[in-house]
């Protein structure tokens, strides 16, 4: 097949190339030496990418399954999991934590779709959007933004985030409250290269302080449907004591009504962004002022992009949050 391709080439080059030997010599031609025509097919015919030479699995949020080459998978993440706007250098950190996501799950099974490698769903897998969908998001920054995610793609092409050689679990998140958790304080098991580092952003952050209001009713159905022993009952203000903060500066726990309960359940319960909140209570309702949008562990968005400010490359700022990792290329 090789063959027949090169000899299709230089059929095609010698067509081309030779009436422009035949012209005359002019100072408007380009010289051409015979001795060194460009009929090798290794000149010719660029290397393709790694990533273009892998085939991932993707079921889609309608239940089809799609079979697609990494670069392209990888693309629509990029383009899915973080604003288009942010620097080169956080782009890129993102393709390298989503390739190497997709590479650890492409190694073994997951039993939500086994006949998958992943899938578009973002509670499952990573969020996925399709050029056309995400075009139509951007607008006229459409080409720009494109050419963008293109690039963090093709610029990390292969690289993933490696622990003693394997691909880690890349988690990441949206924005801190100036320190990540270490994973074993939101998940219960150590994982020895997510644990809490300080991260860098602030005001810049849409919607980096929020508020959640509840109803003193909303809040007692709500708190003792999961713990039905807490005593909510006497001034609201009391209910509340002995918060423990955990490593990032967040909520560990907090006792309310007597019982001890976790940072982590309060944000499910109350749809919390973050577990980085204070509580205040009136006679009339329970207010939980949060700071950042997140789980917390891993790499934090923003955070990667005022890093990328900074001058931090990919691998720098991948370093920063993932502790004792290299980057490198991934054979599997
Ligand atoms: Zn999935």
């Amino acid at each position: 097949m090789k063959q027949v391709v090169a000899t299709a080439l230089a059929l095609l080059l010698a067509l081309f190339l030779l009436p422009l030997l035949l012209v005359p010599q002019g100072e408007h031609m380009l010289p051409v030496e015979s001795g060194s025509l460009p009929i090798d097919r290794t000149v010719v015919t660029p290397k393709p990418s790694l990533d273009s030479t892998r085939q991932v699995v993707v079921q889609q949020t309608d239940g089809t399954v799609e079979t697609m080459a990494l670069d392209d998978y990888l693309w629509g993440v990029v383009a899915a999991e973080m604003p288009a706007a942010f620097q080169p250098e956080a782009l890129k950190a993102q393709a390298v934590a989503a390739r190497t996501y997709t590479l650890g799950k492409m190694r073994r099974d997951t039993p939500a779709h086994p006949e998958a490698d992943v899938c578009t769903d973002v509670n499952c897998c990573q969020a996925y959007r399709t050029q056309q969908e995400a075009a139509a998001g951007w607008g006229d920054n459409a080409q720009r933004y494109t050419g963008k995610i293109t690039a963090a793609v093709a610029d990390t092409d292969g690289l993933a985030v490696l622990y003693q050689g394997q691909p880690i679990q890349a988690v990441f998140f949206s924005s801190a409250d100036g320190r990540t958790v270490d994973a074993v304080e939101v998940w219960g098991n150590t994982v020895p290269y997510l644990t809490g580092v300080d991260s860098p952003e602030g005001e810049e952050v849409p919607n980096y302080h929020s508020t959640v209001t509840v109803s003193l009713e909303d809040f007692k159905t709500k708190l003792c449907t999961q713990y039905p022993t807490a005593d909510l009952t006497g001034e609201p203000s009391k209910w509340f004591s002995n918060t423990v903060p955990n490593s990032a500066g967040g909520v560990s726990s907090v006792d309310i009504g007597g019982v001890s309960v976790s940072g982590q359940d309060l944000r499910t319960l109350f749809g919390l962004r973050s577990t980085s909140f204070t509580i205040t209570a009136t006679s009339q309702a329970i207010t939980f002022s949060v700071t950042g949008y997140g789980h917390g562990v891993g790499m934090s968005q923003y955070g990667a992009n005022a890093l990328a400010q900074e001058g931090k490359t990919f691998k720098e700022i991948l370093t920063w949050y993932y502790t004792g990792v290299e980057i490198a290329v991934y054979t599997p």
